[in-house]
Order: C-alpha cells, then structure tokens, then sequence
C-alpha cells in the first residue's frame, strides 16, 4: 500500500513536470517563431470581379471598384487571378520556415476587396504584405515586369513609401536576375486602393504580360513561376538583411 502511494506521488510530480517541461518549449519556440518577420501574401483579383465601389483611401470620396477582374492569358486562356494564386501558393511554400506567413487567400472563390485585403495584412502587423499580379496590354508585343510602391506623395503613405520602395527595388533586382525579364520600372502609385489602406510596407509585382504570347506561356510553367518566386524570397532575405542605418 505504501509502495503504491509513493509511485502515485512520483507519479504525479513527473507528469506535471513533463507538463511543465512541455509548456516552457512551447513558450520558448512562440519566442523563436515570434522574432520571424511577417509576411502577407496577396494574391490579386479573384473569380468573381466585385464592380461595387469603394473609397480609393479612407475617407475618399473618389470611388473604384471593389475588386476588378483582371486580365487573362492569349494562349493560356489563364485568368489572371489563378495565375496570382499559383504563384502566391509557391511562393508561401518557399518563405514557410525562415518566415511566419498570412495568405489573404487561398482559393479563387473569394469576395475580398482592395481595402480588405490590405486590412487583412495590417491587422495581422506584416512585416511586408506583397501583392502579386499579372499586366496586359491592347499592344501584344509589350511585355516586361514592373513593380510599384506607395508613393510618398501621398500623405496616407507616406509613411511606408521608404520601405516599400526599398523591398521593391531589392525584390525587382533579385527577379530579373532569375527569370532575365525585361524591368519596365519601379514606380511610385498613390492611386490604388490596396496601397491607401496598406499601413505596412509594401509592393505589388506585375509578373509580366498575358496579352504577349510569349510571356504568357512562361509565366504558366512551373519552373518560370519557380524562378520568379526565388527572387521574390532573396529580395526579402537582402532587406531584412540589409545594415541597420539603412532601416
Ligand atoms: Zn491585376
């Protein structure tokens, strides 16, 4: 009976340290993870264009489309918003790991609009929210990549025009040296609802055009997407990289 009671003590007191023990590298990885910098994947458009308006910035009164339709691929017939979320798929499966990451979406079959998918990142505190799209012109001969930031002459964001343009530029850098596209610019926007809102660093990536043949059938290969996707998380690991002044 004594004997028992004993292995019950010793019993119990190893149990709740194992319990103990478990908590505290629990806490101990939300620590690790936690100094992993954030970032918000969005992927553009979606199946159903949302044509209902909303203010271009907060307080607004210039309206836009909720959410447009996109364009879609010559050849491929591709929409543009499952060319986008493929890439953001890939994209969220090579920064898993050295970085936490929030997808905006994960199917098509969403009703996001501008404003709200720049929420989702800023509630969620990204580090860089990146939104991916896809160009086209009524011209089939352009093609090219071009990347664009917030403009800083916009007071809304301002504040986040310095580091968005240093993503965008390190980021353009590191694509174009992968995939050996055509840079068309990195410019400066203060007319588009997903930047007005956006209180976190940012910048969106036209991956090329669908309306050239060409850039079309690349940008639908695996490997094309892959090359676009690796400089995409080398321009990331240079900025989180870069010297501490430059911050
Ligand atoms: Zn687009």
């Amino acid at each position: 009976m004594i004997l028992c009671l004993l292995w019950l003590v010793v019993g119990e007191v190893g149990a709740s340290s194992a319990v103990a023990a478990g908590a505290k590298s629990e806490s101990a990885l939300d620590q690790v993870t936690a100094k992993k910098p954030l970032i918000c994947i969005e992927a553009g458009h979606q199946a159903k264009a949302n044509l209902k308006l909303e203010p271009i910035a907060p307080g607004s009164k210039t309206m836009k489309a909720k959410v447009a339709g996109g364009t879609s691929g010559v050849f491929t017939k591709k929409p543009e918003y499952k060319l986008t979320l493929e890439v953001a798929l890939k994209l969220e499966t090579v920064l898993k790991g050295k970085y936490r990451i929030v997808m905006v979406r994960r199917t098509n079959d969403v009703n996001l609009s501008n404003s709200e998918r720049a929420i989702v990142c800023n509630e969620a505190k990204a580090d860089v929210m990146i939104r991916l799209h896809a160009d086209g012109s009524t011209d089939p001969a352009v093609k090219g990549m071009t990347f664009f930031y917030p403009s800083s002459g916009n007071e809304l964001t301002k504040p986040i025009s310095k580091p968005s343009m240093d993503i965008a530029k390190l980021v353009s850098q590191q694509v174009i040296k992968e995939t050996g596209a055509k840079l068309r610019g990195v410019n400066a926007r203060g007319d588009l609802t997903g930047f007005n809102y956006t209180k976190v660093p940012t910048f969106l990536i036209e991956m090329g055009f669908m309306t050239n043949k060409e850039e079309d059938e690349k940008m639908s290969k695996a490997d094309y997407q892959d090359l676009i996707v690796a400089g995409i998380a080398e321009g990331l690991d240079a900025y989180f990289k870069r010297p501490k002044d430059d911050k």
